[in-house]
């Protein structure tokens, strides 16, 4: 696709200043008194509002920009670096970035914080405060998108040249708003006063849609094809620098918007059409409008495949004109680029690369064949069924006729191999084949995926075991080399040294400080699990935390919690496999046990919940009503709000989870055996000394293999019993049958004991726990219960639960995201990892 250059020096948006700053300053000086000055010379000259009538939002973009100047010297020297040294560089695709505020992770990987604060504070100003003011970048729903967002941090700290590409959302994740006990989303305009973070290029790409095939004969005789889109579209680049931690190198988050080619039809309005002058304008923009959150099922939805098109085809064309740009060859492609697919959204890229290798660069199947499988790698991130990616044959032929064509090819190529290699087994070509042949014909984006990459991983052990066993095991059979392990990890800078920077002063001051770029290094506070003084002070660290977050709530909730309780915490998306309706199912039969007089003394306890349900997702919406309805049933009945609070917290995002993991004592990881791929908040409390309860699920056994079985509170059927059981046939009303405190709660909500007396509101829940019961949220509920019985001992007794706080945190290393990119960069990616 033909390339134009413009020239647009900056990114703002409409009507916003220019992020062009003042000549003749310092604008990169790391004392407080140049940071004081940089920040006053943005303030007046690039928002152009003096100090003392300046907004804190005024004030916020100022600062970034002064911290942005300090980024943009170290990118230049980043990109020369590679440019001059001709690195490997890893192309990482992702329809989700749920990076979080970019001013307090930024100042904190470039080693600015304190001089920073000092600045501001030189001016009358709070750093706080201004940082408080960023609208969290939210382009991603959950795990998925914040594991790129980790990966981003980890690969720069770690000196790696990566490029990530993604959608530039206008509109991200929805804001969560709780009203009378039920979710509502409202839309998230967190462009609307510009992003101070991102920066045009000068560049765009066109991307094709729709339109037909063509066969012709080139110059040399050979017969080629081409596609005609019937409509195309402009990619507009953006990008954010990500700074590593202390190191000087500066990668690039390049995020693609859509616009129309031609985005303003003069001759159409000359002739008095004013809204069709527009339209074409309005459908283009709509491409990059709006993140999709994920339903219960993956509907055949077009623009969602356009979406992906759009944002895959262009990043792939980057790839493609940067390689040529530096002379080299095509043929040499896979040597220069390593792809990675997060989940099969960017998998489309196959036959994306194919067709611009051999329709727009005349190269030949073979050779494209080669250089394609040989370039990518796919990242699987679930196993559940209705969440596997297959679109209609002819929604996608009628967007992408082209690589249908391509795809049908592959499939051909890839069958007659496997026939070869197993002949006479037509269940299992059918089975392998691409083309989805059960009911409605499919293109099944995993099986793309598998077919078209060199390396197929999965995200914890168990995890790739299953895929290997199960979803995936002919691919398996047949290529096993192509299959390996690599149990995801979160970034230590964002979720433990900046969340929580009192127990990050605590442990620098018993262990020194380089844990910070090789978490392996918290095994040193080991023997500290012995120092009843050293675990006082980590007591009264965590209830620090636990006070803030309680302020927080008070201030937002107006609800009193007690911060020396059990902070009892189970934050993630809303959905049923991970079986927030267990943990209000036990609540609610400790109500009803206090109430009967059965239970007395109880470790006092406060429940926390946050996550976002699907706006489509009806029955976790009524989950997130059971939770709230238990909470007002709680919090303001005098006989039990002494020893239970509970709290669901709206909105649940980067930042609130910031506050919250610092503040958990128990993180609660209680998902059906075999459903959650991995889990990442599970390592955010780890690391900041909260202790799991959780089932054998994800990475939790890895988590437990780490810590030691005595400092995790294990309960629940594993992944082969749940499998078992299912075939044997599962019947949940036994369980309700045999177990009496389940059944007083199961009774309690059908009969509206709970609800005032409305016997209808929370029928559909219970019919579906007694009638199918998918998640076995009942057959795991008294060994539930079990397990928070002994929880809340344990915590009663702070020489027992200090040391399996510190040991969590001790034991933690592993679930560092440079762990997991060290092993993508040696297993997969070929790539060496710099300086340590
Ligand atoms: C870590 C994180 C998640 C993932 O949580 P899980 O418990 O692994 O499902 C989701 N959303 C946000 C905002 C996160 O920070």
């Amino acid at each position: 696709m033909p390339e134009q250059k413009h020239r647009a020096p900056t990114a703002q948006n409409d009507g916003q200043p220019r992020g062009d700053a003042p000549a003749g300053d310092d604008r990169t000086g790391t004392t407080a008194e140049e940071i004081a000055a940089s920040f006053h010379g943005h303030l007046t000259r690039t928002v152009g509002r003096p100090l003392e009538r300046s907004s804190v939002i005024d004030q916020y973009h100022a600062l970034s920009f002064t911290v942005r100047d300090s980024l943009m010297d170290q990118w230049l020297e980043t990109i020369e670096t590679y440019r001059q040294e001709d690195v490997r560089v890893l192309g990482y695709l992702s329809a989700e970035y749920l990076l979080g505020p970019h001013l307090p992770n930024d100042l904190l990987n470039l080693d600015l914080t304190p001089e920073t604060e000092q600045a501001m504070k030189s001016v009358g100003f709070d750093l706080e405060s201004i940082a408080a003011e960023e609208p969290e970048p939210g382009l991603g729903n959950g795990g998925l998108g914040r594991l790129a967002a980790c990966f981003l941090d980890s690969l720069s700290t770690l000196d790696v040249p990566v490029i990530g590409y993604g959608l530039r959302y206008e509109f991200g994740i929805f804001r969560q708003e709780i009203v009378d006990g039920w979710q509502v989303e409202t839309s998230d305009k967190w462009l609307q006063f510009g992003n101070p973070w991102e920066i045009q290029a000068s560049m765009s790409l066109v991307v094709g849609l729709f339109g037909h095939t063509e066969t012709y004969t080139d110059d040399q005789g050979a017969v080629r094809h081409r596609w005609v889109p019937g409509y195309k579209v402009k990619g507009i680049p953006f990008d954010t620098p990500i700074p590593g931690y202390k190191t000087r190198t500066v990668n690039r988050l390049r995020l693609w918007k859509s616009e129309a080619v031609d985005s303003f039809d003069l001759g159409v309005f000359n002739s008095g059409d004013y809204a069709g002058a527009v339209r074409s304008k309005m459908e283009s923009e709509t491409i990059s409008k709006v993140l999709y959150p994920p339903d219960e099922k993956v509907e055949g939805k077009r623009l969602r495949l356009t979406q992906q098109f759009f944002f895959t085809s262009c990043s792939l064309q980057d790839m493609v004109r940067i390689h040529l740009s530096l002379g080299k060859p095509l043929e040499e492609f896979d040597r220069k680029w390593t792809v990675q697919l997060n989940d099969t959204h960017p998998s489309i890229g196959i036959a994306e690369l194919m067709r611009l290798l051999m329709d727009e660069h005349e190269m030949g199947w073979d050779d494209a064949w080669r250089v394609t499988q040989t370039s990518f790698g796919y990242t699987n991130h679930t196993l559940l069924p209705e969440a596997l990616e297959r679109w209609p044959l002819d929604l996608f032929g009628n967007l992408l006729p082209r690589h249908l064509e391509i795809i049908f090819e592959i499939n051909q190529r890839f069958l007659d191999d496997m026939r070869r290699r197993y002949p006479n087994d037509d269940a299992r070509m059918r089975r392998m084949s691409i083309i989805g042949e059960d009911g409605e014909r499919t293109v099944q984006m995993a099986h793309l995926a598998v077919v078209g990459s060199k390396a197929v991983n999965g995200v914890a052990e168990l995890h790739t075991q299953l895929l290997e066993e199960t979803t995936l095991s002919d691919y398996y059979e047949a290529f096993p080399e192509r299959f390996s392990n690599k149990t995801n990890g979160v970034t230590p800078r964002r979720w433990l040294m900046l969340s929580n920077p009192e127990l990050t002063g605590l442990i620098n001051e018993a262990i020194g400080t380089d844990w910070h770029k090789d978490l392996y290094g918290l095994k040193l506070l080991e023997p500290y699990a012995r120092d009843t003084e050293f675990l006082n002070r980590w007591r009264k660290t965590q209830e620090g935390s636990k006070g803030r977050l309680a302020a927080y709530i008070k201030e937002m909730m107006s609800i009193d919690v007690d911060p020396t309780s059990m902070f009892d915490v189970q934050v993630k998306r809303l959905h049923e496999y991970k079986r927030q309706h267990l943990n209000a199912l036990h609540i609610l039969s400790l109500y009803c046990q206090i109430k009967s007089g059965a239970v007395k003394d109880l470790t006092p306890r406060t429940f926390l919940f946050g996550g976002k349900a699907a706006p489509s997702y009806t029955m976790a919406k009524l989950i997130i009503k059971l939770i709230c309805q238990i909470g007002a049933l709680v919090n303001s009945d005098p006989q039990v709000n002494h020893l239970l609070k509970v709290i669901f917290l709206p909105n649940y995002s980067v930042s609130l989870g910031q506050r919250i993991y610092p503040a958990a004592d128990l993180s609660e990881q209680i998902s059906t055996a075999g459903f959650e791929a991995s889990g990442t908040g599970c390592m955010k409390f780890m690391m900041n000394g909260a202790v799991t309860l959780g089932t054998l699920d994800g990475a939790n056994i890895e988590i437990r293999k780490e810590v030691g079985e005595e400092n995790f509170f294990l309960f629940g059927l594993t992944a082969p019993e749940i499998s078992d059981l299912r075939h044997a046939g599962y019947n949940p009303r036994g369980y309700y049958e045999k177990s009496p405190l389940l059944r007083e709660a199961l009774d309690g909500l059908r009969d509206g004991r709970f609800s005032n007396g409305d016997r209808g509101l929370f029928a559909p829940l219970v019919n579906d726990l007694l009638n199918s019961d998918r998640y076995l949220v009942l057959a795991d509920f008294d060994a539930y219960v079990a397990a928070q019985l002994e929880a809340g001992k344990a915590y009663s007794d702070p020489s027992r639960w200090g040391p399996m706080s510190l040991l969590n945190t001790a034991r933690s290393g592993k679930f560092s995201s440079d762990r997991t990119i060290r092993q993508y960069c040696e297993d997969i990616w070929e790539l060496p990892v710099g300086k340590r």
